[in-house]
């Protein structure tokens, strides 16, 4: 097993070069989220020239991807995330997901001409704003797949992740435009509804479970100030750390806004989004082998600390079919924030590069760990159907 772990890593650093570039040309050409049409090319075609059997569109959606090397079980599914923020591009790193993923692949085919089964890179579009892990759970993708991984940049290396359950909330509130001087008092004001709700919201922040958020934007505030604004609209996150507490919070977050409805008089208007984001279920034997191969490359773990990374990822809902880890490399230092363009430089400087290296050995090692032990899979699977 170590000879096997050991040539992993070496046909990672003979790729060196080709994993470079790839990060590198999708961080020049950010592409936002599901138009990921360069990178979804670039990566199968490198898949493709490694012996990988390429399906794309798959789930309906034609920026995601199936490459699939070797047949049958064991059959681990490495995932790549490509698509970039507006403004920041690739502030979250997401080219060296990318490129470690199928630099993973690409060494994990050692693993399967051994023992046998398959290694999937599975390319995953538009995880920052449209969940296309969602849809990609819903095709039953994951079906037969028994283990995922996915490394994400970050300024720790750690092995765990805390995701919480999101969903979004899209309101409307609609009045009655008038003088706002002349005649205020023929107006229904839709802006103040919202400010109403706004403020509901901020009381209940008070009594949330300390890990929830709830934040908002306005997207319509009203068209001018002697006008009373006849229409208004926002964009709400709410997220919680499961997903019973998240209904919970989506009654109390709904109340806010038809409270504000009555007081005001505008009529509320509201539409939940089709995609809730699931927490994130981190299987603890699978971190375990992850988190020694990662020392073994000299990183230093970080243990679990609950108050860092709060956000949400699609990996989440993955997380609860398939045994998965969504663990973070470090490529910068901690004052370093996270979509931002200091942390989009990061992620195509030299450390940048160090971490893409360093996450695909890695998880190729894990793969060796997991197809010479059968009964790690065993424990693994365990520990996945008993929580
Ligand atoms: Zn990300
Ligand atoms: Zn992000």
């Amino acid at each position: 097993m170590e000879a096997l772990k050991a040539k992993v890593k070496d046909i990672v650093e003979s790729q060196r070069r080709q994993l470079i570039q790839l990060s590198l040309n999708i961080h020049d050409n950010p592409e936002l989220g599901f138009q990921e049409e360069k990178a979804s090319t670039w990566l199968t075609n490198y898949l493709e020239d490694n012996g990988f059997q390429i399906e794309k569109g798959i789930a309906g959606l034609p920026t995601a991807f199936r490459a699939t090397y070797g047949q049958g079980s064991p059959r681990i599914a490495l995932l790549a995330e490509y698509d970039a923020l507006p403004k920041v591009g690739h502030g979250c790193g997401h080219n060296i997901i990318a490129a470690s993923a199928v630099g993973a692949g690409v060494a994990s085919k050692l693993a399967v001409d051994n023992f046998g089964g398959s290694v999937v890179v599975l390319g995953t579009p538009g995880e920052e704003v449209f969940g296309g892990k969602v849809d990609i759970v819903r095709a039953d993708v994951f079906q037969g797949i028994d283990v995922a991984m996915i490394v994400h940049p970050n300024t720790r290396d750690m092995v765990t992740t805390q995701a919480l359950a999101c969903i979004s909330l899209d309101v409307e509130f609609s009045g009655k435009p008038a003088h706002a001087a002349a005649q205020p008092h023929k107006g229904v004001n839709a802006l103040e509804a919202l400010i109403l709700a706004f403020n509901s919201i901020n009381s209940l922040r008070q009594h949330i479970k300390g890990e929830a958020r709830i934040h908002g934007i306005i997207t319509d505030g009203g068209e001018a100030p002697n006008i009373v604004p006849a229409h208004s609209a926002a964009t709400f996150l709410i997220r919680a750390q499961d997903n019973d507490y998240l209904e919970e919070l989506k009654d109390k977050v709904l109340n806010c806004f038809i409270g504000a409805s009555l007081a005001s008089g505008a009529t509320l208007k509201y539409d939940w989004g089709n995609k809730t984001y699931d927490p994130m279920k981190n299987n603890l034997t699978l971190a375990q082998l992850f988190s020694e191969n990662f020392e073994l490359l000299g990183r230093h773990v970080k243990a679990f600390d609950p108050y860092f990374g709060f956000g949400s990822t699609d990996m989440g809902n993955v997380s609860q079919v398939v045994p998965s880890i969504h663990p973070t490399v470090a490529i910068a230092s901690p004052e370093v924030l996270i979509h931002t363009p200091e942390f989009a430089s990061a992620a195509a400087s030299d450390a940048g590069h160090k971490g893409l290296l360093d996450a695909a050995k890695t998880m190729a090692m894990t793969v060796v760990d997991i197809f010479s032990q059968p009964e790690m899979l065993d424990k693994i699977k365990q520990e996945f159907y008993r929580d």
